[in-house]
């Protein structure tokens, strides 16, 4: 993209670009925070977790980026993304599949060069089977649940697993794995009810290397960390555990358009339902992005946009297309047709919007919507 097309917030559209909404993806502020991660861990190692399209930031750019400053593994959750990745990368990057393999997929996973992640028996002896079937020693991943009950193998198919891997045949066991349900809160106990799981595991399938932590389970210490680790959300700059200052970078912005800019007498209804009665005279501006560009509708009568720094709560409901902002803070005359504000930026953090919404960073990041134009820095 052209740097004279950057869009700076307070400044209108240059009318070469047909979109009203712009979302900024910083490949520099990404890749920092591998390193930052990748430095937190050594001499383990951080993969980067890039399933629904990276979070919803792209799953090619972002891999490719991560790939050029050294990461060799990446996690996906279903098969049909890695598919989509593996072009993308070298032949020396690992793509793992979290959700492991639905029947019939085992050989085009195996053509293809990608991991499954083996969640249970059945998956198992798929794989097995495959391996046999083509003639090939596959690699493969064990997930184990150490107690969120999601994916992986309970612990009462621990003991015929183990049975089954001492005849593993053609399958190449590469690491084991488990997946923490609560590192977002350091307080919480069933952090060290999975890590006394974790090392049971350990000792029963003795000699596995392990992944255990992903973003959360990085600053929950050491012992967490295994010898690869799986961020996901901190690498796009979302908050790795509540209750603490947020240490990564901010990764994405978004500056959408205004479209209108009214005033409204006190009494006036503003959006759908008459949701919002004008208490006094104000002025009123349309914004170009709705509920289907992936602004909750929770924030209808919540969230706030900025400009230059000052905040504009949304009024009324979020619609489809467009959300109304209260602009009565701001001189008249600031905001123009075209005009942009701050929807996530310096003064809006993913977290905040979140809060806002009632959800969590991960959501808000995944369901950025496809009709904003998207600059990679
Ligand atoms: C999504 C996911 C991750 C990444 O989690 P973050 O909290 O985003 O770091 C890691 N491991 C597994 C198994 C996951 O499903």
């Amino acid at each position: 993209m052209d740097d004279d097309l950057l869009v700076s917030r307070g400044r209108s559209v240059p009318h070469a670009q047909p979109a009203t909404g712009y979302l900024t993806i910083d490949l520099g502020a990404l890749v920092r925070n591998h390193q930052r991660l990748s430095a937190m861990l050594a001499p383990s190692r951080a993969a980067a977790v890039v399933k629904a399209d990276a979070y919803g930031l792209g799953a090619e750019p972002v891999a490719k980026a991560l790939y050029e400053n050294g990461c060799r593994h990446f996690f996906v959750a279903q098969f049909v993304e890695a598919l989509r990745l593996r072009p993308a990368l070298a032949r020396d990057a690992q793509i793992f599949v979290l959700n492991g393999l639905q029947p019939g997929d085992e050989e085009a996973c195996a053509e293809g060069g990608i991991i499954p992640v083996l969640n249970s028996l059945e998956q198992w002896r798929q794989w097995l089977a495959t391996a046999r079937a083509l003639r090939r020693r596959l690699p493969a991943v064990l997930q184990f649940d150490t107690g969120m009950s999601r994916l992986g193998f309970p612990p009462e198919e621990r003991p015929a697993l183990a049975e089954a891997l001492r005849t593993a045949g053609n399958v190449e066991i590469l690491f084991v794995m488990s997946h923490l349900a609560s590192a977002d809160e350091p307080e919480y106990e069933q952090n060290g009810e999975q890590l006394a799981e974790m090392a049971r595991i350990a000792d029963e399938f003795a000699g596995f290397d392990i992944s255990f932590a992903n973003s959360g389970g990085i600053f929950l210490g050491k012992p967490y960390h295994g010898v690869l680790a799986r961020p996901g959300i901190a690498l796009y700059g979302g908050a790795p555990a509540a209750g603490m200052p947020n240490p990564m970078q901010p990764v994405v912005s978004l500056d959408v358009a205004v479209v209108q800019v009214r005033t409204v007498p006190v009494g006036a209804k503003v959006g759908y339902g008459g949701a919002h009665v004008a208490q006094a005279d104000m002025r009123i501006a349309t914004i170009a992005a709705g509920y289907a560009d992936g602004l909750p509708r929770n924030l209808s009568g919540r969230g706030a946009v900025y400009y230059q720094g000052i905040r504009l709560p949304i009024v009324g409901r979020v619609s489809m297309d467009s959300i109304m902002i209260d602009v009565t803070a701001l001189p008249e005359g600031a905001l123009a047709l075209g005009s942009l504000v701050e929807i996530l930026g310096p003064h809006q953090t993913l977290e905040d919007v979140a809060r806002d919404a009632g959800t969590i960073s991960y959501e808000i990041l995944t369901r950025l919507g496809h009709r904003y134009h998207r600059r990679y820095r």
